[in-house]
């Protein structure tokens, strides 16, 4: 049995992200707050992958993704597998795609930007330009690559 197949029938209710490139599963916990869910949360680091490499992977028991939740762990996650368990057994399974836009989730990285200075809702436009997501601040029209986002709300 493979390490993922292992890793994804253990769940009894919940969500697993599968795929999730290898290094991102830390910002992923922080994102949807794992740390203080009140159920299992398992985390693989770096496990081997046919098509990534290497990738990571997180199970949540007790706790069904909602379609917002997947469009902010595709920012960080893009093509993530979305599984959710119910009692067992693998009820849905989808691909996490990205939203329009993200509103609250990210600071601005212009300091200079309204939307930093003023205490007011972020709000990015996203794109993807050659597989890259491309973040555009609907307040100071700057373009920004996720790596540029230094500051979250969460
Ligand atoms: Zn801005």
């Amino acid at each position: 049995m493979s390490t993922s197949t292992l890793a994804v029938s253990a769940i009894q209710n919940g969500s697993v992200i599968d795929h999730i490139p290898a290094g991102s599963a830390v910002r992923l916990l922080k994102l949807l707050q794992l740390k203080t869910h009140p159920n299992t949360v398992t985390i693989g680091l770096n496990l081997p992958s046919k098509s990534m490499g290497k990738k990571d992977l997180l199970k949540i028991e007790g706790r069904f993704l909602t379609t917002n939740e997947i469009h902010e762990i595709a920012i960080f996650a893009p093509n993530a597998t979305i599984n959710l368990i119910h009692n067992f057994k693998l009820k849905d399974k989808f691909t996490a795609t990205l939203p329009e836009a993200i509103k609250g989730l990210l600071v601005c990285p212009n300091k200079n930007c309204v939307s930093v200075n003023k205490d007011i809702v972020s709000n990015f436009e996203i794109q993807t330009l050659r597989q890259v997501v491309q973040l555009h601040c609907h307040y100071c029209e700057g373009v920004f690559q996720k790596e540029d986002i230094k500051e979250y709300t969460r």
